[in-house]
């Protein structure tokens, strides 16, 4: 039906990751073995492997492969690393964060997205990830500090409590920018009291929903 579009994860990775800037060979080799079309809706089956975002749902959308290679390759995660991602959204970075790092932390707001991530990742035998439905921009008191922070929806600006819950030593990687068509992925790094930031792609998410306590019904 679609002879040109990549077929399985190995094919996609081949053809829209290795040859463009990912070369780290842990994320290539956990891209090729985690299966794209495991985490998009059944109408979209056919496009799983395509260089592209589709839609989940809820106006939600899973990111294109590229990207998610490309922030799982500037967080440098180690297999010590613990992990607060923002935005579980399909489940599809989280399942790529997991099969790196030795845990992951997830929040989402929309409580459909989280159900149904939650159990295609429980299929897929993932028992290193935790799952929470709240407002993300909070973070996760409890289970700070973090080594590594991803944020899969767009912020205006860093959320604070993110910041105060990672690790010293630590990444955070987030899209930031006013513009609903355009932001600039950050990377964010903390050594002792000094926080340094650096742009380094630019990048279109959807952006971060923010969630006042009496409109907090999602959950
Ligand atoms: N990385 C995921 C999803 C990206 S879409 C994937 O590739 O599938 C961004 C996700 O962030 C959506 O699922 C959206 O519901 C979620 N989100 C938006 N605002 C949020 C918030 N305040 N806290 C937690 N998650 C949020």
């Amino acid at each position: 039906m679609h002879p040109h579009l990549p077929s399985n994860s190995e094919e996609m990775v081949n053809t829209q990751i290795s040859i463009r800037d990912i070369n780290a060979p842990r994320v290539i080799q956990v891209m090729k073995m985690i299966p794209r079309d495991s985490f998009v809706l059944e109408k979209h089956r056919a496009l799983a492997f395509s260089d592209q975002a589709l839609p989940i749902g809820e106006n939600q959308t899973i990111s294109q492969p590229y990207v998610v290679a490309f922030m799982t390759q500037a967080l440098d995660l180690k297999s010590s690393s613990k992990v607060l991602e923002l935005g579980t959204g399909s489940g599809y970075q989280t399942a790529i964060l997991a099969s790196i790092a030795k845990s992951v932390y997830t929040i989402e707001v929309i409580r459909t997205l989280i159900d149904r991530a939650q159990i295609v990742l429980s299929a897929l035998n993932f028992s290193n990830i935790h799952f929470k439905c709240s407002d993300g921009r909070l973070g996760w008191q409890e289970q700070a500090p973090f080594d590594r922070i991803i944020v899969t929806a767009a912020s205006e600006d860093i959320p604070p409590p993110l910041l105060n819950q990672l690790a010293d030593n630590g990444k955070m990687i987030i899209p930031i920018g006013r513009q609903h068509w355009s932001q600039d992925l950050v990377l964010i790094s903390k050594q002792g009291k000094r926080i340094l930031k650096e742009k380094l792609l630019p990048v279109r998410f959807v952006p971060l929903i923010r969630v006042t306590p009496q409109k907090h019904k999602k959950c």
